[in-house]
């Protein structure tokens, strides 16, 4: 049985007529809407200081929740233009809209336990990007239960070994190396997967143009700042 019924289907054929093709200097076809969204166009480098600067106000309990009422709602309804995207872990205490109080439109987030890069995060990634995210944050954080469970390095059920197995690389790179292995390891695993990131033709290119910047982060659980890394 299908979830969708006739008429929302005509609906959603006739949505998805409506959205243009564009081709970008990339010579990469992307969807896109052509709607205008009152988001001024920032640097790379103003993007993350915009991004981090939520999250000052998120752990100094000064947020603004910017960007979520009916105005904002109605403003990107039909597209979007995120100034920012992250790939973030999908544990329950990272929502990263919280954490860097933000609203609608803003961030185009990618959680994924251990947040690895694997090929359907890089162009998801490479679509934001497209869509005008200027910097790209991949964020460990404090106590990752995923980077904790490739240490431990045990027989896990079901399809959990897929995500330890592209976390194992920062395992061993840091093996032995002195403090705390866990925190060793989740730092070594948001940089490889930034290097990973940066070998996408796509998102090179825009960081080759000064349209993109790509930057790691860890996620302190404890005070809910974010620092940068590296
Ligand atoms: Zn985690």
């Amino acid at each position: 049985m299908s979830f969708i019924s006739r008429r929302n289907l005509l609906k959603l054929t006739a949505t998805t007529a409506g959205i243009g093709l564009i081709t970008n200097q990339l010579g990469i076809k992307a969807l896109a809407t052509p709607v205008k969204i009152a988001t001024q166009s920032l640097t790379p480098d103003a993007a993350l200081a915009k991004l981090l600067a939520g999250n000052q106000r998120f752990a100094n309990q000064t947020t603004k929740k910017p960007n979520q009422g009916a105005f904002r709602l109605q403003e990107v309804a039909q597209g979007q233009k995120p100034f920012a995207a992250i790939l973030g872990c999908a544990d329950s205490r990272v929502p990263v809209e919280i954490l860097f109080d933000r609203g609608l439109g803003d961030l185009f987030t990618v959680r994924v336990a251990g947040n690895v890069a694997t090929p359907e995060e890089i162009g998801s990634l490479e679509y934001a990007a497209l869509l005008g995210a200027q910097v790209i944050l991949v964020l460990g954080h404090e106590r990752c239960g995923a980077v904790t469970a490739a240490l431990a390095n045990q027989p896990v059920p079901g399809q959990i070994g897929s995500i330890l197995e592209q976390i194992q690389p920062a395992i061993a790179a840091t093996k032995g190396r002195s403090g705390d292995p866990l925190k060793n390891a989740i730092i070594a695993n948001v940089n490889n997967q930034i290097t990973t990131l940066k070998s996408s033709p796509v998102l090179a290119k825009l960081i080759e143009d000064d349209k993109l910047k790509i930057v790691g982060g860890y996620y302190d659980l404890d005070t809910g700042l974010v620092s940068q890394i590296g």
